[in-house]
């Protein structure tokens, strides 16, 4: 249906117009010459009609950290150079921007090969700096969110398909925490806390703050293991898949790889609150994917609250450093949330009573120095408890 009659028509008349949400997957590989059009027919397909010529697109990839796209860190620059080069073609101006969690923004876009890719392209290139303090609701409050994402004429956003120790998997809704910007984002780490359901609310509001217009995932080379960062593994997957919602986007993505779309919390409170339908139309062939490997996660908190202390010094997966791997960089101890990393000249030190368990240190280690470990009483818990 022609989008105006879908979308603009029904807004002019104060009309909200129902309509199914819809997910699209295309099998496709980075060799660019069919990537590009297999990438042009599902934006046209999910979207077409949206960007208006004389517009300024924002596009978001997941920029995590300095990566080369073989270690799937980073969104492929091939899919950011597909979504540039559909913006051009519209006659708008595509805006690369993100917030990364370590590294300078200008580096990430040079030792990920993105520059690069985009040679020749009129494209701008702009990390998120300025804030704006957006009003998402309780238990939250007011939260600062990129200004630059808030006024976007037009949003595209453009996830990677990864692992996330803390939170499962990152996919459209996660990727949006890169709105926040900078050091902001330990700071939030550290009010939601270990609870992980907290922060899956924190992560949904922000997502309905940012509204992206429109969400295409790279699930080509995707990571599973310890993600997002350097402990995950490369995973070869074959696809991208885009929608209107990445809510929806997101409950497909889990069912895809066999798992209940509930045990990602982002996707259980868009559900419960409402947000997106468990049923969409689907269009496209969807693999059958049984063997991905999720990252090790503890089961979070239970039991009275007297004991969540207890229970996250003594129960919970804690990180763990590998000294041979440990290059003393320092990004880990200026990351952390809760300022629980020590080092000397020698090594680095966790203070566990102090650590949330966010796992931020993982993810931000630029030398796959850090992973996830039980401890002794949780193992034999999980054990008796076959947790
Ligand atoms: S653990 Fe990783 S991030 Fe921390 S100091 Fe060592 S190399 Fe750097
Ligand atoms: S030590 Fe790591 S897991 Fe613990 S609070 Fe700091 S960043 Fe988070």
């Amino acid at each position: 249906m022609n989008y105006y009659i879908q979308q603009a028509l029904p807004a002019f008349f104060g009309l909200r117009y129902i309509t199914m949400a819809k997910v699209i997957i295309r099998n496709v590989a980075y060799d660019y010459k069919t990537l590009k059009p297999a990438f042009f027919e599902l934006f046209d397909a999910v979207a077409g009609g949206m960007v208006k010529r004389g517009s300024r697109v924002l596009i978001k990839p997941n920029l995590l950290a300095p990566a080369s796209p073989d270690k799937a860190i980073v969104t492929h620059p091939l899919i950011i150079r597909a979504a540039a080069e559909y913006v051009l073609d519209k006659g708008a101006l595509p805006v690369i921007s993100d917030s990364p969690a370590t590294g300078s923004f200008e580096k990430i876009l040079m030792e990920s090969g993105i520059k690069s890719a985009l040679e020749g392209l009129k494209v701008e290139f702009s990390a998120f700096r300025k804030s704006v303090s957006v009003e998402i609701g309780k238990p939250f409050g007011k939260i600062e969110i990129a200004e630059d994402a808030m006024n976007a004429e037009l949003f595209i956003n453009l996830p990677k398909l990864k692992t996330h120790s803390q939170m499962l998997l990152t996919l459209g809704v996660k990727n949006l925490f890169g709105c926040i910007v900078g050091m902001k984002k330990p700071e939030w780490h550290l009010r939601a806390g270990t609870d992980r359901e907290m922060f899956a609310r924190l992560l949904v509001r922000i997502y309905q703050a940012v509204k992206p217009s429109v969400t295409i995932i790279d699930g080509i080379l995707a990571m599973e293991g310890q993600g997002p960062g350097r402990s995950g593994e490369p995973r070869e997957i074959g696809i991208i898949a885009g929608s209107q919602d990445a809510a929806s986007l997101d409950i497909a993505l889990c069912r895809m790889l066999g798992i209940n779309p509930e045990e990602l919390l982002t996707n259980k409170i868009v559900i419960e609150d409402g947000i997106a339908d468990k049923e969409f139309e689907i269009e496209g062939v969807v693999p059958e994917i049984r063997d991905f490997k999720f990252p090790e996660m503890s089961s979070g908190m239970f039991g009275p609250k007297r004991f969540h202390k207890f229970i996250r010094t003594h129960l919970t997966q804690r990180p763990v450093c590998s000294d041979k791997k440990c290059k003393l960089c320092g990004e880990c101890w200026k990351y952390c949330p809760a300022g629980a990393i020590s080092h000397s000249k020698k090594r680095i030190d966790f203070n566990y009573d102090k650590c949330i368990r966010c796992y931020c240190c993982i993810e931000v280690c630029p030398h796959g120095a850090l992973r996830t470990d039980q401890t002794m009483p949780g193992k034999i818990i999980r054990k008796c408890l076959k947790m």
